[in-house]
C-alpha cells in the first residue's frame, strides 16, 4: 500500500488511497485543507493544527494518519469498537493489527473492513458493496464515524 506524505509547518499528513473509503468527512470539516480537484489535495497549513487533527481522527478508515512536530500522534482508542455501517462496512476504532491477503501487517487506529464480500483490497472495504447492491442494517455512515 502506498501511503503520501503531505508535508506542513507543524503537522505532517499521510494519507493511504487504497484505504479511503470517501466517506468525505475531511473535505466536508476543512475543506480549505482537503480539495479532492486541488493538487496536492492536502493542504495541511490551511487550518490549525488542533482542527487539522480533529477532522484527520474522524476518517472512518484509517486512511488519513499525522505525526505533529511536538511528537504528538494519534492515541488510539482504549477499547475496540466495531460498528456495523448501514449496507456498508465494519468500522473499527482502537488499537489495530490488521493482517493482509499477503501476510503483512498494517498498524492503524482506524479501519473499514469489508463486509459484502465483493471487495479487491481485502480485508479492507473498496466501496464495491455500492456497486453490488449490498444491504444490510446498521448505522448510516455520517453518524458512524463519529
Ligand atoms: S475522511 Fe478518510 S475515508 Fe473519508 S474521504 Fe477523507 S480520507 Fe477518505
Amino acid at each position: 500500500m502506498a501511503r503520501r506524505t503531505y508535508r506542513g509547518a507543524q503537522v505532517e499528513v499521510t494519507f493511504d488511497a487504497d484505504l479511503c473509503i470517501h466517506a468525505a468527512e475531511c473535505v466536508r470539516g476543512l475543506p480549505g485543507v482537503f480539495d479532492r480537484d486541488r493538487r496536492p489535495w492536502i493542504l495541511a497549513d490551511n487550518a490549525s493544527d488542533l482542527d487539522l487533527i480533529a477532522v484527520i481522527e474522524r476518517c472512518p478508515s484509517g486512511a488519513l494518519q499525522y505525526q505533529h512536530s511536538d511528537g504528538r500522534t494519534e492515541k488510539p482508542a482504549g477499547t475496540t469498537t466495531v460498528t456495523p455501517v448501514e449496507n456498508g462496512p465494519l468500522l473499527l476504532r482502537g488499537e489495530l493489527k490488521v493482517r493482509g491477503v499477503d501476510g503483512t501487517d498494517e498498524i492503524l487506529p482506524r479501519a473499514a473492513l469489508c463486509r459484502c464480500g465483493e471487495s479487491k483490497n481485502k480485508p479492507f472495504c473498496d466501496n464495491s458493496h455500492l456497486e453490488s447492491g449490498f444491504q444490510a442494517p446498521g448505522t448510516p455512515l455520517d453518524h458512524a464515524s463519529r
